[in-house]
């Protein structure tokens, strides 16, 4: 039937590429499901569409490795919340996708399964940590795609690749069965081409679910696709002046104030507006995140899950051997950042301080809120960069997620857009809201559909 003939297309077209946006590939099961649309008896609000799943969400019966050496081999025995969700619409579950080690990345180039190229230019990185997902959907190589943003990597990736990309409200979506990097910080994301996918997507995981302790509930249930409607009419933009720093690219800060003029001609008014504590929002960012990261990556000990090597000896000596060779650079780098900011003597200069700046960072978003609706920003201060110019130098990409990161320090939701081009390469805007203001984003956003 149609569903199964087009989904051995994507498949066909996967197998070409040379995209790496996938790890692994989940063919017999999908086809099972796309038959089984084409027979009626799957139906749903997203029957018969490839979607495909970043690597650190939970499947069951199917490989889950986080980009991680040390998770090899783990075949998960149950499925993510969003996953089961995904599933009860009708969903066809094209495969895993690539992704920095643990999401700890800005370009995807820190998986052991090698970095993913973007589809605009195959010398550049489609930016992360979910690239996979940018790559794939961008790449045509499946419909949408979730993501996981803790500081970025769903609206980079977005960013990256001139595909939609949203951070839902910290607690709007539930992450039970999503590998913990920084658990106060990471929400499951939607990637698509288009805005209207994106809300959709959005309708089906969203929702309170007990299995999450975090997980808000709302009273009534919100249909996000009910806010694609062409109209910012009297609509208050802020425009955040620390959010085109020093590095900003031009062509980027340009396209950007273009897209805030449209919506200005649309109807929408804009006004500049401060968020005085941007600037320690990296450093905040980093120091909770590693903190969060170095706690939750203890579990990995090669007992329970993965990757066994060699032959046991006692505890101390196996744990470390296991973890010395399925751990790579970068993940060791910020296990031992994290465990050193919270060791005795250290915990309250460098933990309990980044965690008052985080306070100070939510208060810069609720002030700014009284007087604007949204906030319009450059999602990333520059196009994909080249696979390759920031390994060398953590601290170089760290920096490219300066626009990114105070949204999830403060929790908030973002969506990223398309608004133009670099030469061949996108460029992407985020609009910002306060929490659970997800309705008047998708509206902002579907006017550039
Ligand atoms: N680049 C940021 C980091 O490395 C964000 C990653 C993410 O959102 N998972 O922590």
């Amino acid at each position: 039937g149609q569903y199964e003939e087009s989904l051995h297309k994507t498949f066909d077209r996967i197998k070409r590429s040379r995209l790496n946006a996938y790890i692994t590939l989940n063919v017999e099961d999908a086809i099972k499901t796309a038959k089984a649309v084409d027979e009626g008896r799957v139906t749903g609000r997203l029957a018969g569409v490839p979607v495909a799943v970043k690597d650190c969400i939970t499947t069951k019966g199917l490989l889950t490795t986080c980009g991680s050496k040390i998770l090899s081999g783990y075949v998960p025995p149950f499925d993510a919340e969003v996953v089961a969700r995904l599933k009860r619409e009708g969903a066809v579950i094209v495969g895993k996708t690539n992704m920095d080690e643990f999401a700890m990345g800005t370009s995807t180039e820190s998986s052991y399964y090698g970095p993913t190229r973007n589809p605009w230019d195959l010398s550049r990185v489609p930016g992360g940590s979910s690239g996979g997902s940018g790559a794939a959907v961008a790449g045509l190589e499946c419909r949408m795609a979730l993501g996981t943003d803790t500081g970025g990597s769903v609206r980079c990736p977005a960013s990256f690749c001139g595909i939609v990309g949203i951070k839902p409200t910290y607690g709007l979506v539930s992450r039970y069965g999503v590998v913990a990097y920084a658990n106060s910080l990471e929400q499951v994301g939607p990637m698509a081409r288009n805005v209207s996918d994106a809300a959709l997507l959005l309708d089906v995981i969203a929702g309170h679910d007990p299995k999450d302790s975090t997980s808000v509930d709302t009273a009534d249930k919100v249909s996000y696709v009910n806010y694609l409607i062409d109209d910012v009419k009297g609509l208050k933009i802020g425009v955040p002046k620390e959010y085109f720093g020093e590095g900003t690219d031009k062509r980027v800060e340009n396209a950007v104030w273009s897209a805030i003029m449209r919506l200005n001609k649309l109807g929408a008014d804009y006004r500049e507006v401060s968020l005085p504590h941007t600037k320690y929002a990296l450093a905040a960012y980093y120091i909770i995140a590693m903190c969060e990261a170095s706690s939750n990556l203890a579990r990995f000990d090669g007992l329970r899950y993965g990757l066994r090597t060699g032959k046991d000896e006692n505890w101390h000596t196996t744990f470390s051997r296991i973890r010395a060779e399925g751990f790579g650079e970068e993940v060791k780098r910020r296990i031992m950042l994290g465990t050193y900011a919270l060791s005795e003597g250290y915990y309250g200069k460098y933990y309990l301080k980044a965690l008052k700046v985080r306070t100070l960072i939510k208060q810069d978003f609720d002030k700014a809120f009284k007087d604007v609706d949204i906030l319009a920003a450059p999602t990333m201060p520059f196009p994909a960069f080249r696979i390759g110019e920031h390994v060398d130098d953590p601290l170089s990409m760290y920096m490219a997620d300066v626009n990114t990161v105070p949204v999830n320090l403060a929790g908030v939701p973002s969506i990223s857009v398309p608004c133009g081009f670099a030469g061949n390469l996108p460029i992407g805007i985020q609009f910002i809201g306060g929490l659970f203001d997800e309705p008047k984003l998708i509206r902002t956003a579907y006017t550039f559909e």
